[in-house]
Parts: structure tokens; sequence; C-alpha cells
């Protein structure tokens, strides 16, 4: 799994919707990818920031936010 693959697969992690064997490989990269363990941790904050129960309600400017902040780590 790389970056792009972990980042559309959040939203289906975190809702528990993940057939085991994807969720195995999301979590052996999180393991690994610094930037993808923050990128998670961010995308959780918001959800806690924003009252909303699951990730499909994050607004469009807050998931670009966290896009770019994920980009920014990646070049770092
Ligand atoms: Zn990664």
């Amino acid at each position: 799994m790389d970056c792009v693959d972990f980042v559309e697969l959040v939203t289906d992690f975190l809702e528990g919707a993940m057939p085991q064997d994807d969720e195995r490989r999301f979590i052996e990269h999180l393991a690994v990818c610094p930037g993808c363990e923050r990128y998670l941790d961010q995308y959780r904050q918001t959800i806690a920031t924003t009252g909303e129960l699951t990730p499909d309600h994050i607004s469009p400017d807050a998931r670009r936010h966290l896009l770019t902040a994920f980009r920014d780590w990646q070049r770092q």
C-alpha cells in the first residue's frame, strides 16, 4: 500500500468498513510511514473538533486542509 491508497482508505478504516486484508495492509503502512500516521491523527482530531460522527461529513474545506497538510509532510 502506498500513501495515496492510504489516504483513500482512511474513511473506510475509521468506519470499520474495510476488508480484513486491506485493514492489515493499512495498519502495516501506518507502522512504517510517519506522514500517514500524522494524517490519520489529524483526521481523527478534525472529526472530534467538528463533532461529526463519521468522516463523510467533514466539510470540503477541512478535507482540502488535511490533504494540503499531508502533501507538506510528504515533502519533508
Ligand atoms: Zn504513507
